[in-house]
């Protein structure tokens, strides 16, 4: 089990903090962070990825521990990147997997852990959840075992904490041509049961994925005794991190749109198959050439999962620096990536990270309680639009955050030369609709009277993904058929299509425009914009003319699934005349809120 402890230095060179890192041995990729390479956390030092030249070499330099395959040499050196940040940019970890941190500290993700409290020594063997090690675990993952008669290794590219990735051509065949990259992820590494079923996961999913115009393409896995090797597409324009520390740290507006559009596109693909990425951050986003406009790829799917429409995980994976809150509090679904854009987007508009601290712990508290700063330069010079789409990424609760493709539409990136993906939160919508009651339809009815064009310019592009008939109207058919269009394997897996028995209902109804903005439309979302007093002012009035009609505590209570003790609450709710007040509507619309049982355990 690895475990990397950063300790703050100052340095002639960076006239800041840098990060020193004691690494000790485990590897499962799970729960610990790995120790493949010595500078794993350090970003305003020469790369990552530069192996060879790290002020911080590897203690398990290359083909060392690693059992890396002859002829392969380190990648060759990169200058340091200056300074940019108005906090520099590391201690202790932008990259760094979190989870055996908070184990350590004993936070379990409830209660965010203390400050400084990060050990400077010792290191935890056994994985939670994991097995203890023994010599049974089958390393055998089915893959092709002829790697060196099919490919030829070049240099190093890259090195993650999880794996080091090679040129690589093809000897013979379809692929002989075309550049390649190779993922060496070493089998002595995978220690438990869990860090081997991860990397048989991440292949699955890069295979089930790749095929998206900015996702990295897959082409074959292999393995041999020592390694299993990941094949695929070549890309050869560095590290979306790179790109941000070359143009020391600011991106202008319109750059940065070009790059959250990518990252939305890819991403609203990803959580349409029932996939939650995990580790979004600029580490993971390559371009394809060195080209000012070249495209970017979403790469490296070692703490993705799959995740079914109403499932909730737990495992609390990813980097520090891009961690949801939900996450450290160990329930969490698709919104998790979205947060981890907010981020990233907030970096490239303004060259500063929004949770920052020189612990680990401390970025946790900052992630868990502080409000990003917009106050400060350049903010005051950031358009409104700009800063309003980072905000809404980086709500802290999950359900008032916009959907990846929710923000394609948002002012700030609305234009007509990207496509609306389909979203899979409107097939959960319209399926709780559907369940609804008629009195909680027109409670919804109301409400998607009040909308504006802004949002309606969402709902719309949703509609007509499905393709409504001559009539105007679609059933469940229409949405059956946008699933299967859109399916990749990893649905199946996911079991995204599961959702569409529960939306059985609509099988002997369909859904004109305006009854589908009513079922399409997400309360907490709406409760997130600034103007949510006058939605919901507007839609009680149309409540009040269609839909408000006396209703009992007891009816009330059975409406929102909730017991008797409830009763004296929901009095507050309601009028003299026994009809729902303004308030009362708006908290029935929000509803009750009850713990999810359907959290994943593992
Ligand atoms: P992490 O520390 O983010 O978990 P990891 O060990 O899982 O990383 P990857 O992120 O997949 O490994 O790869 C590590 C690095 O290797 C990347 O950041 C990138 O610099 C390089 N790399 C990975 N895949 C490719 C590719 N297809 N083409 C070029 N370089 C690549
Ligand atoms: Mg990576």
């Amino acid at each position: 089990m690895g475990q990397c402890y950063g300790k703050t230095i100052p340095t002639s060179e960076n006239h800041g903090c840098t990060t020193t890192i004691t690494v000790t041995d485990g590897g499962d990729r799970h729960s610990q962070t790995p120790p493949r390479n010595g500078t794993p956390s350090v970003k305003n030092t020469p790369s990552r990825s530069s192996a060879a030249s790290s002020p911080w070499p590897s203690p398990y330099p290359f083909g060392v521990g690693d059992a890396t395959p002859a002829g392969v040499s380190p990648s060759p050196s990169r200058s340091t990147p200056r300074r940019f940040f108005k906090r520099p940019f590391p201690p202790p970890s932008p990259a760094k997997h979190i989870r055996s941190s908070l184990r350590k500290l004993g936070a379990h993700g409830k209660k965010p852990p203390r400050e400084g409290t990060i050990p400077e020594e010792a290191a935890t063997t056994v994985a939670e959840g994991a097995e203890p090690i023994h010599n049974a675990l089958d390393k055998n993952f089915g893959y092709n075992k002829n790697f060196g008669a099919k490919f030829e290794l070049g240099k190093e590219v890259g090195r993650g904490h999880f794996g080091h990735t090679c040129y690589a051509k093809a000897r013979r065949g379809e692929l002989k041509d075309i550049p390649l990259a190779v993922k060496i992820i070493s089998k002595a590494k995978m220690t438990t049961a869990i860090s081997i079923e991860d990397v048989r996961r991440e292949v699955k999913i890069l295979k089930a994925l790749s095929g998206h115009k900015h996702l990295v393409r897959y082409y074959d896995a292999c393995e041999d005794a020592n390694n299993v090797y990941i094949i695929m597409e070549l890309c050869e324009g560095g590290e979306l991190l790179d790109r941000i520390l070359s143009k020391g740290g600011r991106y202008t507006e319109e750059e940065a749109k070009l790059i959250v559009v990518q990252i939305l596109s890819v991403v609203s693909f990803c959580h349409l198959q029932g996939v939650v990425h995990r580790d979004l951050k600029p580490e993971n986003f390559l371009f394809t050439s060195r080209n000012e406009d070249a495209d970017m790829k979403l790469i490296d799917f070692g703490l993705s999962d799959f995740i079914k429409p109403d499932e909730r995980l737990n495992d609390i994976v990813g980097s520090a620096y891009y961690v949801a809150p939900e996450v450290l509090h160990r329930s969490y679904s698709v919104e998790a990536d979205i947060w981890s854009i907010g981020v990233i987007t907030y970096i490239l508009l303004c060259g500063s990270r929004p949770f920052w601290a020189r612990t680990e712990s401390g970025i946790f508290r900052s992630v868990l309680r502080a409000d990003p700063n917009f106050e400060d330069m350049p903010w005051p010079s950031i358009s409104p639009h700009a800063k309003d789409f980072v905000k809404r990424l980086l709500n802290k609760d999950y359900r008032k955050r916009m959907t990846a493709a929710q923000a394609l539409t948002h002012p700030w990136l609305r234009s007509e030369s990207h496509p609306i993906p389909f979203d899979i939160l409107i097939y959960k919508l319209v399926n709780s609709y559907v369940h609804a009651t008629p009195f909680k339809r027109a409670a919804l009815k109301a409400l998607s009277k009040a909308l504006t064009e802004d949002e309606l310019l969402y709902l719309r592009a949703q509609f007509m993904l499905l393709e409504p008939g001559d009539d105007g109207r679609v059933s469940l058919d229409n949405f059956r058929k946008a699933l299967a269009y859109n399916a990749t394997d990893a649905m199946q897996v996911s079991r995204v299509p599961d959702i569409l028995h529960m939306m059985s209902p609509l099988a002997y109804r369909k859904l004109d425009f305006d009854e589908f903005c009513a079922a399409a439309i997400s309360t907490y979302q709406l409760e997130a914009l600034e103007n949510w007093e006058q939605i919901a002012f507007t839609a009680f009035e149309h409540f009040e003319q269609e839909g408000n009609r006396v209703i009992s505590v007891e009816e009330l209570a059975r409406e929102l699934n909730v017991g008797q003790t409830a009763h004296y609450m929901l009095r507050d709710w309601m009028k003299s005349d026994g009809k729902l007040s303004l308030l009362g509507y708006t908290k029935f619309l929000h509803g009750l809120t009850l713990r999810s049982s359907n959290t994943r355990q593992r």
